[in-house]
């Protein structure tokens, strides 16, 4: 279990004539964690994000950093807000340099770095979030993904160990938002804290390592999504809704199906649910097999070849270079978002699909398959682009 973080010791804050927005909250965050504070508007959950990098210093309580109570003064501030950075809800409000290059620079600068340092850490962070090339761009022309993007790589220049999201994907469309999440969850796979706020169910359940279900200042419920979701009294306290996935499974089970223990929380934990329940009278296909392109070392000519060979196969890319990566190829993607489950739901149906992705995710892939196989007895043929086929017998290809 990985030490904590963040934590907080009933702590309490009342804004200036205002009324108290946190009434006595304690918790503790895990390095490495994705969390979702999930609540109606006035929760607080604002507040306290704000909080985590001392923009806000409760009344009273303790907040502790690494271990550490939090402290107040410009140089411990400096040294803090370098290691919790903090994505606003409005990039217009984050954004405030007259062209992306600049904007990005800004911390890094204010750092002391160098000019070739700022440079590269600059070129890093946006190349990270795929916005390589928009260095001149005055950042009001851009889409409000793209501003999100621009705020998140500002951030990521100081090479924060925590990153704190007061509501992602607000104004974003489906696709912006799913971008976005994905992009937290790359940044979470390379080691950061990720902490958001919400109040959008459907976006923290299936995401969240944990759930922190908050209202009215307090915390009602903090568990796995499965458990603090699964608590009506909390969610109906909470004014939130259950999760679509969740309530199926709950009216299911009440009609006495016997489903397995294991609440799901993707479409592909519900497949297996309701395969479950059909055991018997399913047709056993070949597994269609998943291959796994790293396109930070493999030769995009023979990329694009194989895909003409393999004519209609679902690709999907994790990880914005990929999506770059195919976008710069012409490769049409039929997945961007929970790319690796629904290429285990093709796989099941008999089809095979090809995952794009980059170095640090690869090993995901053969992570979240195993795991499939563990839980559901179906092993999926994963297989590396560029190396031989395994059989088409169900049996895994190995780790890299
Ligand atoms: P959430 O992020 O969950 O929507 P907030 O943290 O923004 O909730 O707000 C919590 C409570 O604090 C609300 O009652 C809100 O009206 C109040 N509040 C927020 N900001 C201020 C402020 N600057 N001054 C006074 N009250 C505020």
């Amino acid at each position: 279990m990985s030490s904590i973080i963040l934590e907080a010791r009933d702590i309490r804050y009342r804004y200036p004539r205002g009324m108290e927005a946190i009434c006595g909250i304690s918790f503790h965050i895990r390095k490495k964690e994705k969390i979702a504070l999930v609540g109606p508007n006035g929760a607080g959950k604002s507040t306290l994000l704000t909080m985590f990098n001392g923009m806000i210093r409760p009344d009273s309580g303790i907040l502790l950093f690494d271990n550490e109570p939090i402290r107040y003064d410009t140089p411990s501030l400096r040294v803090l807000r370098k290691r919790v950075g903090f994505v606003l809800q409005n990039p217009d409000r984050q954004i405030i340099a007259p062209t992306v290059y600049q904007d990005v620079a800004f911390g890094p600068t204010n750092l002391g770095f160098g000019p070739t340092e700022v440079k590269e850490t600059v070129t890093r962070a946006l190349r990270h979030v795929g916005l390589e090339g928009f260095e001149r761009r005055p950042p009001h022309q851009l889409s409000g993904g793209e501003k999100k993007r621009v705020a998140i790589a500002g951030v990521l220049a100081m090479d924060p160990d925590v990153l704190v999201f007061d509501e992602p994907t607000s104004g974003l469309d489906p696709s912006g938002s799913e971008d976005i999440m994905e992009l937290l969850d790359e940044l979470n796979h390379e080691g950061k804290t990720i902490i958001i706020s919400t109040h959008d169910v459907e976006l923290a359940y299936p995401w969240a390592d944990r759930a922190i279900l908050m209202t009215g200042g307090t915390i009602l419920h903090e568990d796995i999504p499965e458990v603090a979701f699964g608590n009506l009294n909390s969610v109906r306290t909470a004014h939130l809704s259950l999760p679509t996935l969740l309530e199926l499974y709950m009216e299911l089970k009440k009609r006495g199906f016997l489903l397995p223990g294991k609440k799901p929380r993707t479409v592909l934990d519900m497949m297996h649910c309701i395969e479950t329940l059909f055991e018997k009278s399913r047709i056993q296909n070949r597994h269609g097999t998943i291959t796994v392109c790293n396109v930070d070392l493999d030769n995009r000519e023979s990329l694009s070849e194989w895909i003409a060979m393999h004519e209609g196969i679902c690709t999907g890319a994790m990880g914005t270079r990929a999506k770059m990566c195919a976008e710069n190829s012409r490769i049409h993607l039929d997945f961007t978002y929970s790319v690796i489950d629904k290429c285990i739901l093709k796989a099941l149906l008999g089809e095979d699909s090809l995952i794009l992705t980059t170095e640090s995710m690869v090993k995901r892939v053969y992570l979240r398959v195993n795991a499939y196989g563990v839980e559901s007895g179906v092993q999926i043929p994963v297989h590396q682009f560029g190396t031989a086929q395994p059989e088409a017998n169900g049996k895994n290809g190995s780790e890299p």
